[in-house]
Protein backbone atom coordinates (compact mmCIF):
# COMPACT_ATOMS: atom_id res chain seq x y z
CA UNK A 1 0.00 0.00 0.00
CA UNK A 2 1.55 3.54 -0.81
CA UNK A 3 2.05 5.34 2.03
CA UNK A 4 1.14 9.46 -0.62
CA UNK A 5 -1.53 10.53 1.49
CA UNK A 6 -3.46 13.91 0.30
CA UNK A 7 -4.19 14.39 3.60
CA UNK A 8 -3.21 12.94 7.37
CA UNK A 9 -4.76 13.26 10.42
CA UNK A 10 -3.36 12.62 13.85
CA UNK A 11 -6.59 11.68 16.40
CA UNK A 12 -9.45 10.15 15.73
CA UNK A 13 -11.57 11.84 18.28
CA UNK A 14 -15.04 13.96 17.28
CA UNK A 15 -12.73 16.33 14.93
CA UNK A 16 -10.38 13.97 13.32
CA UNK A 17 -13.23 11.71 12.28
CA UNK A 18 -15.41 14.08 11.11
CA UNK A 19 -12.31 15.57 9.07
CA UNK A 20 -10.88 12.17 7.54
CA UNK A 21 -14.79 11.15 6.21
CA UNK A 22 -15.57 14.55 4.86
CA UNK A 23 -12.36 14.87 2.97
CA UNK A 24 -12.54 11.51 1.67
CA UNK A 25 -16.17 11.93 0.61
CA UNK A 26 -14.50 14.37 -1.63
CA UNK A 27 -12.39 11.93 -3.14
CA UNK A 28 -8.61 12.83 -1.06
CA UNK A 29 -6.53 9.82 0.03
CA UNK A 30 -6.79 9.86 4.12
CA UNK A 31 -5.36 8.26 6.47
CA UNK A 32 -6.00 8.66 10.42
CA UNK A 33 -3.88 7.74 12.88
CA UNK A 34 -4.86 6.68 16.75
CA UNK A 35 -2.88 5.74 19.68
CA UNK A 36 -5.69 5.01 21.89
CA UNK A 37 -9.23 3.66 21.06
CA UNK A 38 -11.42 5.15 17.84
CA UNK A 39 -13.72 7.92 18.54
CA UNK A 40 -11.76 9.63 20.92
CA UNK A 41 -12.49 11.55 24.39
CA UNK A 42 -16.20 12.34 23.39
CA UNK A 43 -17.36 8.72 22.69
CA UNK A 44 -14.69 6.69 25.45
CA UNK A 45 -14.42 8.87 28.51
CA UNK A 46 -16.14 12.01 28.09
CA UNK A 47 -19.56 13.02 26.85
CA UNK A 48 -21.42 9.85 26.05
CA UNK A 49 -19.99 7.44 29.24
CA UNK A 50 -20.44 11.52 31.76
CA UNK A 51 -23.97 11.35 30.11
CA UNK A 52 -24.74 7.69 31.01
CA UNK A 53 -23.57 8.02 34.64
CA UNK A 54 -25.75 11.34 34.61
CA UNK A 55 -29.00 8.99 33.59
CA UNK A 56 -28.23 6.75 35.86
CA UNK A 57 -27.64 9.57 38.89
CA UNK A 58 -31.24 10.51 37.19
CA UNK A 59 -33.17 7.79 38.59
CA UNK A 60 -31.64 8.52 42.15
CA UNK A 61 -34.26 11.72 42.03
CA UNK A 62 -37.02 9.94 39.95
CA UNK A 63 -37.55 7.43 42.70
CA UNK A 64 -37.15 9.96 45.62
CA UNK A 65 -39.96 12.01 43.62
CA UNK A 66 -41.68 8.65 42.38
CA UNK A 67 -43.20 8.24 45.99
CA UNK A 68 -45.12 11.70 45.53
CA UNK A 69 -46.36 10.80 42.45
CA UNK A 70 -48.11 7.75 44.45
CA UNK A 71 -45.50 4.81 43.54
CA UNK A 72 -44.32 2.59 46.09
CA UNK A 73 -40.98 1.31 44.89
CA UNK A 74 -39.29 -0.36 47.81
CA UNK A 75 -35.77 0.33 48.76
CA UNK A 76 -34.21 0.62 45.00
CA UNK A 77 -30.58 0.83 45.16
CA UNK A 78 -27.58 1.44 42.78
CA UNK A 79 -25.13 -1.05 42.07
CA UNK A 80 -22.23 0.32 40.11
CA UNK A 81 -20.68 -2.97 38.23
CA UNK A 82 -23.66 -3.16 36.56
CA UNK A 83 -23.26 0.20 35.36
CA UNK A 84 -19.87 -0.22 34.76
CA UNK A 85 -20.58 -3.32 32.42
CA UNK A 86 -23.58 -2.15 30.66
CA UNK A 87 -20.99 1.28 29.93
CA UNK A 88 -18.23 -0.89 28.59
CA UNK A 89 -20.09 -2.77 26.01
CA UNK A 90 -21.76 0.53 25.06
CA UNK A 91 -18.37 2.50 24.10
CA UNK A 92 -17.36 -0.74 22.48
CA UNK A 93 -20.34 -1.05 20.44
CA UNK A 94 -19.95 2.75 19.64
CA UNK A 95 -16.01 2.56 19.23
CA UNK A 96 -17.46 -0.57 16.54
CA UNK A 97 -19.31 2.13 14.94
CA UNK A 98 -16.54 4.87 14.49
CA UNK A 99 -14.23 1.81 12.99
CA UNK A 100 -17.00 1.03 10.22
CA UNK A 101 -17.60 4.37 9.44
CA UNK A 102 -14.24 5.15 8.51
CA UNK A 103 -13.76 1.48 6.86
CA UNK A 104 -17.11 2.67 4.81
CA UNK A 105 -15.67 6.23 3.89
CA UNK A 106 -12.35 4.44 2.87
CA UNK A 107 -10.49 6.09 5.32
CA UNK A 108 -6.99 4.48 6.03
CA UNK A 109 -6.91 3.61 10.40
CA UNK A 110 -3.26 3.49 11.22
CA UNK A 111 -3.14 2.17 14.67
CA UNK A 112 -0.44 3.77 16.57
CA UNK A 113 1.28 7.18 17.95
CA UNK A 114 2.25 9.91 15.07
CA UNK A 115 5.09 11.93 15.24
CA UNK A 116 5.63 14.39 12.94
CA UNK A 117 9.08 14.25 11.02
CA UNK A 118 9.13 17.03 9.00
CA UNK A 119 7.33 19.31 6.63
CA UNK A 120 4.70 16.79 5.20
CA UNK A 121 6.45 13.88 7.08
CA UNK A 122 4.48 11.57 10.09
CA UNK A 123 5.59 8.86 11.22
CA UNK A 124 3.91 5.91 13.15
CA UNK A 125 6.25 3.15 14.43
CA UNK A 126 8.35 2.03 11.02
CA UNK A 127 5.90 3.83 9.15
CA UNK A 128 6.41 7.01 6.85
CA UNK A 129 3.12 8.38 5.78
CA UNK A 130 3.69 11.28 3.28
CA UNK A 131 1.20 13.66 3.36
CA UNK A 132 0.32 16.71 1.24
CA UNK A 133 -1.64 17.92 4.01
CA UNK A 134 -1.76 17.37 7.89
CA UNK A 135 -4.39 18.05 10.57
CA UNK A 136 -3.66 17.84 13.92
CA UNK A 137 -6.65 16.57 15.88
CA UNK A 138 -4.73 15.36 19.24
CA UNK A 139 -6.95 16.68 21.63
CA UNK A 140 -6.86 17.38 25.26
CA UNK A 141 -6.15 15.45 28.35
CA UNK A 142 -6.66 16.02 31.96
CA UNK A 143 -3.65 17.88 33.87
CA UNK A 144 -2.30 16.26 36.38
CA UNK A 145 0.66 18.56 37.97
CA UNK A 146 -1.63 21.30 39.18
CA UNK A 147 -1.17 20.50 42.62
CA UNK A 148 1.79 18.38 44.16
CA UNK A 149 0.81 14.94 44.74
CA UNK A 150 -2.50 15.23 42.79
CA UNK A 151 -0.60 13.04 39.59
CA UNK A 152 -1.23 9.96 41.50
CA UNK A 153 -5.35 11.34 42.04
CA UNK A 154 -7.83 9.52 39.89
CA UNK A 155 -9.41 12.02 36.79
CA UNK A 156 -12.91 12.00 34.83
CA UNK A 157 -10.75 9.29 32.82
CA UNK A 158 -10.51 6.79 35.87
CA UNK A 159 -13.97 7.54 37.61
CA UNK A 160 -15.61 6.64 34.37
CA UNK A 161 -13.75 3.02 34.43
CA UNK A 162 -14.53 2.52 38.25
CA UNK A 163 -16.41 -0.36 39.37
CA UNK A 164 -17.42 0.52 42.31
CA UNK A 165 -18.08 4.07 44.02
CA UNK A 166 -16.49 5.18 47.11
CA UNK A 167 -18.22 6.03 50.20
CA UNK A 168 -17.14 9.90 50.18
CA UNK A 169 -15.11 11.70 47.79
CA UNK A 170 -13.43 15.14 47.38
CA UNK A 171 -13.64 17.04 44.09
CA UNK A 172 -11.35 19.38 43.19
CA UNK A 173 -11.96 22.31 40.56
CA UNK A 174 -15.08 24.28 39.74
CA UNK A 175 -15.34 23.51 35.53
CA UNK A 176 -18.02 22.25 34.26
CA UNK A 177 -16.02 18.60 34.73
CA UNK A 178 -16.15 19.34 37.97
CA UNK A 179 -19.85 20.01 38.56
CA UNK A 180 -21.06 17.69 37.00
CA UNK A 181 -19.64 14.66 38.21
CA UNK A 182 -19.61 16.14 42.30
CA UNK A 183 -23.46 16.52 41.17
CA UNK A 184 -23.95 12.97 39.62
CA UNK A 185 -21.91 11.06 42.16
CA UNK A 186 -24.02 12.59 45.20
CA UNK A 187 -27.12 10.97 43.46
CA UNK A 188 -25.63 8.31 43.49
CA UNK A 189 -24.94 7.73 47.07
CA UNK A 190 -21.42 9.27 47.46
CA UNK A 191 -20.99 12.17 50.21
CA UNK A 192 -19.43 14.66 48.31
CA UNK A 193 -16.75 17.61 49.36
CA UNK A 194 -16.46 20.45 46.74
CA UNK A 195 -13.02 22.19 46.49
CA UNK A 196 -12.24 25.29 44.61
CA UNK A 197 -10.13 28.62 44.59
CA UNK A 198 -13.02 31.41 43.33
CA UNK A 199 -16.42 32.23 45.02
CA UNK A 200 -18.35 31.00 42.66
CA UNK A 201 -18.07 27.64 40.36
CA UNK A 202 -18.46 27.49 36.90
CA UNK A 203 -16.18 30.88 36.00
CA UNK A 204 -16.86 32.02 32.38
CA UNK A 205 -20.51 31.57 32.66
CA UNK A 206 -23.20 34.37 33.35
CA UNK A 207 -23.53 34.89 37.72
CA UNK A 208 -26.71 34.21 37.92
CA UNK A 209 -26.12 30.59 36.81
CA UNK A 210 -23.23 30.71 38.68
CA UNK A 211 -24.90 31.44 42.30
CA UNK A 212 -27.60 28.66 40.95
CA UNK A 213 -25.90 25.87 39.89
CA UNK A 214 -24.11 26.34 43.62
CA UNK A 215 -27.18 26.62 45.59
CA UNK A 216 -28.40 23.23 43.49
CA UNK A 217 -25.06 21.38 43.93
CA UNK A 218 -25.60 22.45 47.97
CA UNK A 219 -29.42 20.96 48.01
CA UNK A 220 -28.63 18.24 46.32
CA UNK A 221 -26.09 17.45 49.72
CA UNK A 222 -22.56 18.36 48.29
CA UNK A 223 -20.55 20.15 50.80
CA UNK A 224 -19.48 23.59 48.75
CA UNK A 225 -15.51 24.97 49.85
CA UNK A 226 -15.15 28.08 47.93
CA UNK A 227 -11.95 29.83 48.30
CA UNK A 228 -10.20 26.37 49.18
CA UNK A 229 -7.90 25.04 46.96
CA UNK A 230 -5.93 22.88 48.18
CA UNK A 231 -2.33 23.53 48.35
CA UNK A 232 -0.93 19.52 48.33
CA UNK A 233 -2.46 16.20 48.04
CA UNK A 234 -0.38 13.42 50.33
CA UNK A 235 -1.31 9.36 49.89
CA UNK A 236 -1.88 8.59 53.95
CA UNK A 237 -2.32 4.79 54.09
CA UNK A 238 -5.14 3.94 52.11
CA UNK A 239 -6.60 7.76 51.85
CA UNK A 240 -5.84 10.77 50.43
CA UNK A 241 -4.75 13.91 52.29
CA UNK A 242 -5.53 17.18 51.53
CA UNK A 243 -3.92 20.11 52.70
CA UNK A 244 -5.57 23.46 52.45
CA UNK A 245 -4.23 26.80 51.94
CA UNK A 246 -5.22 27.31 56.03
CA UNK A 247 -3.32 24.34 57.13
CA UNK A 248 -6.19 22.59 57.17
CA UNK A 249 -5.97 18.35 56.55
CA UNK A 250 -8.81 16.73 55.66
CA UNK A 251 -8.74 12.67 54.67
CA UNK A 252 -10.67 11.01 51.56
CA UNK A 253 -10.93 7.60 50.11
CA UNK A 254 -11.08 9.28 46.97
CA UNK A 255 -10.06 12.14 45.50
CA UNK A 256 -11.16 13.59 42.05
CA UNK A 257 -8.69 15.71 39.75
CA UNK A 258 -10.49 18.31 37.86
CA UNK A 259 -7.98 20.82 37.76
CA UNK A 260 -8.16 21.59 34.27
CA UNK A 261 -7.18 19.80 30.99
CA UNK A 262 -4.39 20.50 28.49
CA UNK A 263 -3.94 20.13 24.73
CA UNK A 264 -2.24 16.90 23.98
CA UNK A 265 0.85 18.42 22.44
CA UNK A 266 3.70 16.99 24.00
CA UNK A 267 6.22 14.81 21.93
CA UNK A 268 3.75 15.49 18.50
CA UNK A 269 7.42 17.28 16.97
CA UNK A 270 5.55 20.62 16.61
CA UNK A 271 8.79 22.17 17.23
CA UNK A 272 10.43 20.21 13.59
CA UNK A 273 7.43 22.57 11.95
CA UNK A 274 8.39 25.45 13.65
CA UNK A 275 4.96 25.61 15.64
CA UNK A 276 5.18 27.91 18.75
CA UNK A 277 2.72 26.86 21.73
CA UNK A 278 0.64 29.53 22.95
CA UNK A 279 0.30 30.06 27.05
CA UNK A 280 -2.34 27.52 27.30
CA UNK A 281 -0.16 25.11 25.82
CA UNK A 282 -2.25 24.96 22.51
CA UNK A 283 -1.83 25.18 18.76
CA UNK A 284 -2.23 28.55 17.40
CA UNK A 285 -5.00 28.64 14.26
CA UNK A 286 -6.30 31.50 12.28
CA UNK A 287 -9.66 31.32 11.17
CA UNK A 288 -8.77 29.22 8.68
CA UNK A 289 -7.54 26.62 11.49
CA UNK A 290 -3.89 26.95 9.43
CA UNK A 291 -1.45 26.83 11.70
CA UNK A 292 2.27 28.95 11.28
CA UNK A 293 3.12 25.91 9.03
CA UNK A 294 2.45 25.34 5.48
CA UNK A 295 0.38 22.72 4.95
CA UNK A 296 -0.90 22.14 8.56
CA UNK A 297 -3.90 22.18 10.31
CA UNK A 298 -5.39 22.04 13.74
CA UNK A 299 -8.84 22.04 15.24
CA UNK A 300 -10.50 20.77 18.53
CA UNK A 301 -9.80 20.67 21.82
CA UNK A 302 -6.05 21.18 20.79
CA UNK A 303 -6.54 24.23 19.50
CA UNK A 304 -7.93 25.40 23.24
CA UNK A 305 -10.99 27.15 22.39
CA UNK A 306 -13.98 26.15 23.29
CA UNK A 307 -13.47 22.53 23.62
CA UNK A 308 -16.56 20.83 22.93
CA UNK A 309 -17.42 18.40 20.20
CA UNK A 310 -20.17 19.89 18.44
CA UNK A 311 -17.18 22.79 17.59
CA UNK A 312 -14.16 20.35 16.55
CA UNK A 313 -16.79 18.05 14.02
CA UNK A 314 -18.03 21.53 12.89
CA UNK A 315 -14.01 23.07 12.25
CA UNK A 316 -13.12 19.43 10.80
CA UNK A 317 -16.34 19.65 8.58
CA UNK A 318 -15.19 22.98 7.43
CA UNK A 319 -11.20 22.56 7.27
CA UNK A 320 -12.10 19.10 4.51
CA UNK A 321 -14.61 21.57 2.62
CA UNK A 322 -12.16 24.10 2.34
CA UNK A 323 -8.87 22.10 0.98
CA UNK A 324 -10.86 19.46 -0.96
CA UNK A 325 -14.32 21.19 -1.10
CA UNK A 326 -15.42 23.69 -4.14
CA UNK A 327 -15.05 26.89 -1.78
CA UNK A 328 -13.39 27.56 1.28
CA UNK A 329 -15.73 28.32 4.77
CA UNK A 330 -14.50 29.31 8.10
CA UNK A 331 -16.68 28.27 10.86
CA UNK A 332 -18.59 30.91 12.78
CA UNK A 333 -18.09 30.88 16.54
CA UNK A 334 -20.00 33.92 17.73
CA UNK A 335 -22.62 31.92 18.84
CA UNK A 336 -22.23 28.24 20.42
CA UNK A 337 -24.61 26.97 22.80
CA UNK A 338 -22.59 25.24 25.81
CA UNK A 339 -24.48 22.66 28.55
CA UNK A 340 -23.39 21.83 31.99
CA UNK A 341 -25.12 18.17 32.68
CA UNK A 342 -25.59 18.57 35.99
CA UNK A 343 -28.86 17.71 38.19
CA UNK A 344 -30.26 19.64 37.28
CA UNK A 345 -28.83 20.96 33.79
CA UNK A 346 -27.86 24.31 32.73
CA UNK A 347 -27.67 25.76 29.32
CA UNK A 348 -26.85 28.79 27.93
CA UNK A 349 -26.06 30.66 24.51
CA UNK A 350 -24.86 33.90 23.96
CA UNK A 351 -22.72 36.40 26.41
CA UNK A 352 -23.16 36.36 30.12
CA UNK A 353 -25.09 40.05 31.97
CA UNK A 354 -21.46 41.40 32.17
CA UNK A 355 -19.68 40.47 29.19
CA UNK A 356 -22.73 41.89 27.13
CA UNK A 357 -22.47 44.82 28.96
CA UNK A 358 -18.91 45.25 28.89
CA UNK A 359 -19.34 45.26 25.10
CA UNK A 360 -21.34 48.24 25.12
CA UNK A 361 -25.24 46.55 25.30
CA UNK A 362 -27.85 48.35 26.72
CA UNK A 363 -29.89 45.03 28.11
CA UNK A 364 -33.11 44.36 29.07
CA UNK A 365 -33.08 41.79 31.43
CA UNK A 366 -35.89 39.52 31.18
CA UNK A 367 -36.08 36.55 34.43
CA UNK A 368 -38.26 33.65 35.34
CA UNK A 369 -37.28 32.01 38.46
CA UNK A 370 -40.06 29.46 39.38
CA UNK A 371 -40.66 26.06 40.88
CA UNK A 372 -41.78 23.74 38.01
CA UNK A 373 -45.08 22.17 38.06
CA UNK A 374 -43.29 18.22 38.02
CA UNK A 375 -41.63 19.96 41.68
CA UNK A 376 -44.32 21.38 43.01
CA UNK A 377 -46.74 18.95 43.20
CA UNK A 378 -44.83 17.03 45.39
CA UNK A 379 -43.33 19.85 47.63
CA UNK A 380 -39.79 19.44 45.48
CA UNK A 381 -37.05 22.47 45.95
CA UNK A 382 -35.84 22.12 42.57
CA UNK A 383 -36.48 25.77 40.82
CA UNK A 384 -35.67 26.08 37.57
CA UNK A 385 -34.21 29.72 36.54
CA UNK A 386 -34.48 31.59 32.83
CA UNK A 387 -33.04 34.77 31.14
CA UNK A 388 -32.49 36.53 28.28
CA UNK A 389 -30.47 39.23 27.30
CA UNK A 390 -32.11 41.45 24.84
CA UNK A 391 -30.41 44.72 23.39
CA UNK A 392 -32.91 47.66 24.16
CA UNK A 393 -32.07 49.32 21.45
CA UNK A 394 -32.27 46.71 18.65
CA UNK A 395 -34.88 44.35 20.21
CA UNK A 396 -32.17 41.39 19.05
CA UNK A 397 -32.28 38.71 21.74
CA UNK A 398 -28.40 38.59 22.32
CA UNK A 399 -28.34 35.67 25.17
CA UNK A 400 -30.35 32.76 26.63
CA UNK A 401 -29.55 31.44 29.94
CA UNK A 402 -31.10 28.50 31.78
CA UNK A 403 -31.02 26.90 34.48
CA UNK A 404 -33.66 23.65 35.55
CA UNK A 405 -35.00 20.28 34.07
CA UNK A 406 -34.37 19.80 30.61
CA UNK A 407 -32.47 23.19 29.82
CA UNK A 408 -29.55 21.82 27.60
CA UNK A 409 -32.75 20.53 25.28
CA UNK A 410 -34.76 23.51 25.40
CA UNK A 411 -31.44 25.56 25.03
CA UNK A 412 -30.57 23.82 21.90
CA UNK A 413 -33.68 24.54 20.29
CA UNK A 414 -34.04 28.38 20.99
CA UNK A 415 -30.19 28.48 19.97
CA UNK A 416 -31.81 28.12 16.24
CA UNK A 417 -33.68 31.16 16.59
CA UNK A 418 -30.60 33.09 17.95
CA UNK A 419 -28.64 32.48 15.05
CA UNK A 420 -31.40 33.13 12.78
CA UNK A 421 -31.07 36.72 14.24
CA UNK A 422 -34.73 36.34 16.62
CA UNK A 423 -36.14 39.34 18.15
CA UNK A 424 -37.82 40.44 21.42
CA UNK A 425 -40.94 41.06 19.45
CA UNK A 426 -40.82 37.22 17.85
CA UNK A 427 -40.59 35.72 21.09
CA UNK A 428 -43.93 37.26 22.10
CA UNK A 429 -45.62 36.65 18.96
CA UNK A 430 -44.69 32.89 19.65
CA UNK A 431 -47.34 30.83 20.89
CA UNK A 432 -46.48 28.81 23.73
CA UNK A 433 -46.64 24.99 24.62
CA UNK A 434 -49.27 24.19 27.70
CA UNK A 435 -47.77 22.93 30.56
CA UNK A 436 -44.63 23.34 29.51
CA UNK A 437 -41.91 24.81 31.71
CA UNK A 438 -40.41 26.16 27.90
CA UNK A 439 -43.48 28.07 27.41
CA UNK A 440 -42.03 30.47 30.56
CA UNK A 441 -39.41 31.53 27.64
CA UNK A 442 -42.50 33.23 25.58
CA UNK A 443 -44.40 34.44 28.80
CA UNK A 444 -41.92 37.45 29.40
CA UNK A 445 -43.83 40.33 28.76
CA UNK A 446 -41.45 42.74 31.71
CA UNK A 447 -37.87 42.88 32.14
CA UNK A 448 -36.75 42.64 35.64
CA UNK A 449 -34.09 45.82 34.88
CA UNK A 450 -32.69 47.49 31.90
CA UNK A 451 -29.31 48.33 32.41
CA UNK A 452 -26.23 49.76 30.69
C1 LIG B 1 -15.47 14.09 31.20
C2 LIG B 1 -15.74 14.89 29.96
C3 LIG B 1 -17.02 15.23 29.61
C4 LIG B 1 -17.26 15.96 28.47
N1 LIG B 1 -18.56 16.28 28.18
C5 LIG B 1 -18.83 16.98 27.07
C6 LIG B 1 -20.17 17.28 26.72
O1 LIG B 1 -21.11 16.93 27.45
N2 LIG B 1 -20.40 17.95 25.58
C7 LIG B 1 -19.37 18.35 24.75
O2 LIG B 1 -19.65 18.96 23.70
N3 LIG B 1 -18.09 18.09 25.07
C8 LIG B 1 -17.80 17.42 26.19
N4 LIG B 1 -16.49 17.13 26.49
C9 LIG B 1 -15.42 17.63 25.61
C10 LIG B 1 -15.29 16.78 24.35
O3 LIG B 1 -15.08 15.44 24.71
C11 LIG B 1 -14.13 17.31 23.51
O4 LIG B 1 -14.35 18.67 23.25
C12 LIG B 1 -14.00 16.57 22.18
O5 LIG B 1 -13.82 15.20 22.37
C13 LIG B 1 -12.81 17.16 21.39
O6 LIG B 1 -12.62 16.44 20.21
P1 LIG B 1 -11.19 16.40 19.52
O7 LIG B 1 -11.40 15.71 18.21
O8 LIG B 1 -10.59 17.76 19.51
O9 LIG B 1 -10.27 15.53 20.48
P2 LIG B 1 -10.45 14.08 21.11
O10 LIG B 1 -11.85 13.61 21.02
O11 LIG B 1 -9.83 14.15 22.45
O12 LIG B 1 -9.60 13.14 20.17
C14 LIG B 1 -8.21 13.23 20.10
C15 LIG B 1 -7.64 11.87 19.77
O13 LIG B 1 -6.27 12.01 19.39
C16 LIG B 1 -5.56 10.89 19.89
N5 LIG B 1 -4.13 11.26 19.92
C17 LIG B 1 -3.54 12.18 20.71
N6 LIG B 1 -2.22 12.28 20.40
C18 LIG B 1 -1.99 11.39 19.40
C19 LIG B 1 -0.84 11.03 18.66
N7 LIG B 1 0.34 11.63 18.83
N8 LIG B 1 -0.95 10.08 17.70
C20 LIG B 1 -2.15 9.48 17.48
N9 LIG B 1 -3.28 9.78 18.15
C21 LIG B 1 -3.20 10.75 19.10
C22 LIG B 1 -6.19 10.64 21.25
O14 LIG B 1 -5.95 9.31 21.67
C23 LIG B 1 -7.67 10.90 20.95
O15 LIG B 1 -8.35 9.71 20.58
C24 LIG B 1 -16.20 16.37 27.63
C25 LIG B 1 -14.89 16.03 27.96
C26 LIG B 1 -14.66 15.30 29.11
C27 LIG B 1 -13.24 14.93 29.46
Amino acid sequence: MSDDFDLVVIGAGSGGVAASRRAAGYGAKVAIVESSRVGGTCVIRGCVPKKLMMYAAQYGDAFREAAGYGWNLGHPHFEMPRWAAAKAAETQRLEHIYRQLLAGSKVELVEGRAVIDGPQRVRVGDRMLQAKHILIATGAAPVRDSIPGIEHCPTSDELLDLHLLPPRAAVIGSGFIALEFASILARLGVAVSLFYRARLPLRGFDEDLRTRAAAALQAAGVMLHPGAAPREVQRAGGEWLLILDDERMLEFPFVLNATGRRPNTAGLGLDKLGITLDAAGAVPVDARLHTAAEGVYAIGDVTHKWNLTPVAIAEGRALADSLFGPSPREVDLSLVTAAVFTLPPLATIGPTEADALAAGHKLKVFEADFRPMRQAFIDGAERCYMKLLVDAQTDKVLAVHMLGADAPEIVQSLAVALTAGVTKAMFDRTIAVHPTAAEEFVLMRDPSRVVG
